[in-house]
């Protein structure tokens, strides 16, 4: 396989951002870059909107979610909403509010488990800090976040040596959550005891005072930066491919057909997708329907057109999709095992896990075949329970039809997760298409 040079500018753009987005509030501050940068305006939710057509906007929640569209030519009962939607976080390590714990002279940081990464991943390697600080001004009351990136290695988890632990290789790389999984952060050396030395390392670090330094949400990241990899270079490798890849993609695509297609295009990122979804600005909050209603509203859309709009609408819930792994063929359905590199993927579930229907699949396979795209499908081996994505809760809070939707990829959760290389230009056409296409294919009659 070689890869066309159009394939290798995405897929590098792609492990380019993954680099400077080791946490959702990086990414989300990162794509307000690219968003900023194409002429959208920022919008408040805390303040009235005016908003006109043919125009670009953007409005996070908290830093780690973020909705930004066009409007095009505003007639949002005529046309409905065509977005893309996809989550910000990535399963991984939290550093707890009093991590440091001191044994034998040297301090580790103790976390919390944030959703259901690959624990073993995150032994031996090159292991920093990545996250927001958050800042009390002591006048105002008002907290100020910080983000911190941390650029060389801090932390790390070693192995304990196969010496001590024998069955490693026949039983798995196991940890005790509570125990096993503080990382090694080295000696602390402060006039400070050793919570407030941690708080002050921090507070350096983003220019605050030590006593300002009120809280944090730090993920644990890695260091080492996005690579190809594979003959002809047809696999890409990073962490947080899910979903930042889905982000990526359809960022790309908002902004290369912002100017083309009908009525209100747009992308919905949710934090907290590995958890559950359920908090003020995760795909359960009502941040998107909030953010429909104040975008048609703008265009005097309510009522009874505003519902309307919504039965005319799509959304692609973008996520990534399990790639057949040549070693264990056993754990696939091999009628619905996507391969690396041969297209988007249709993520297929009749239990709902994944919002597809039979239009929607039919729909969306119609566009790739438009975009000169090729499409795939999946569906989960019927012995293993299904994961699911925003895709069915986004359906059911506002009552849009949803198509799941994403590129394959192997290793989903690990610290280091790998794809092909090929696929992500694909995804970004396929959406610019969903994007600028003339009108939305509907289903005929209702
Ligand atoms: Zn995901």
């Amino acid at each position: 396989m070689s890869l066309t040079n159009d394939e290798r500018v995405a897929a590098q753009a792609l492990l380019d951002f993954i680099d400077v987005s080791p946490s959702p509030w990086h990414a989300v501050a990162n794509m307000v870059q690219r968003l900023e940068g194409a002429g959208f305006t920022a919008l408040d939710e805390r303040a009235p909107w005016t908003l006109e057509p043919n125009r670009g906007y953007y409005v996070v929640r908290d830093g780690s979610s973020l909705i930004a569209f066009h409007t095009g030519d505003g007639a949002v009962a005529d046309h409905g909403f065509r977005g893309i939607g996809a989550h910000t976080d990535s399963p991984g390590f939290r550093i707890k509010p009093a991590p440091v714990k001191r044994q034998a002279g040297l301090d580790t940081l103790g976390v919390e488990v944030y959703g259901g990464p690959i624990l073993a991943t995150f032994a031996d390697r090159d292991l920093t800090l990545a996250g927001r600080v958050l800042v009390r001004d002591d006048a105002s009351g008002d907290i100020t976040p910080h983000l911190f990136h941390g650029q060389q290695p801090m932390l790390r988890l070693p192995n304990l040596a196969i010496h001590l632990n024998r069955t490693v290789n026949t039983e798995g790389l196991k940890y005790d959550l509570q125990d096993e999984l503080p990382l090694i952060l080295g000696t602390l050396q402060s006039e400070l005891p050793g919570q407030d030395a941690f708080r002050e390392i921090l507070a350096k670090q983003v220019g605050a005072s030590t006593a300002s330094v009120r809280a944090w949400e730090l993920a644990v990241a890695d260091t080492q930066p996005g690579a190809f990899f594979g003959l002809g270079e047809a696999f890409i490798a990073n962490s947080q491919l899910d979903n930042l890849a889905s982000c990526h993609a359809g960022l790309e695509a908002l902004l290369t057909a912002k100017d083309k297609g009908s009525g209100v295009r747009f992308i919905a990122y949710f934090d907290h997708e590995e958890i559950g979804s359920r908090s003020f600005k995760g795909a359960e909050s009502p941040f998107l329907p909030d953010t429909l209603e104040r975008i048609a509203e703008s265009f005097n859309v309510t009522g009874a057109d505003y519902r309307r709009a919504l039965n005319q609408s799509l959304i692609l819930s973008a996520d990534m999709a399990h790639a057949h792994h040549p070693n264990y063929a056993r754990y696939y359905d091999l009628e619905h095992a996507p391969r690396l590199n041969e297209g988007p993927v249709i993520k297929i579930n009749v239990n709902q896990r994944y919002a597809t229907d039979g239009v929607a699949e039919a729909i969306f396979e119609g566009l790739c075949q438009e975009a000169d795209v090729p499409v795939q499908k999946y569906v989960h081996r019927n012995t293993l329970p299904c994961g699911s994505t925003i895709g069915p809760i986004t359906a059911g809070r506002i009552g849009v039809r949803c198509v799941d939707v994403g590129n394959a990829m192997w290793s989903m959760h690990s610290l280091r997760e790998s794809a092909g290389a090929a696929d992500h230009d694909k995804m970004i056409r396929v959406m610019t298409h969903f994007f600028q296409r003339d009108r939305l294919p509907q289903l005929a009659s209702a």
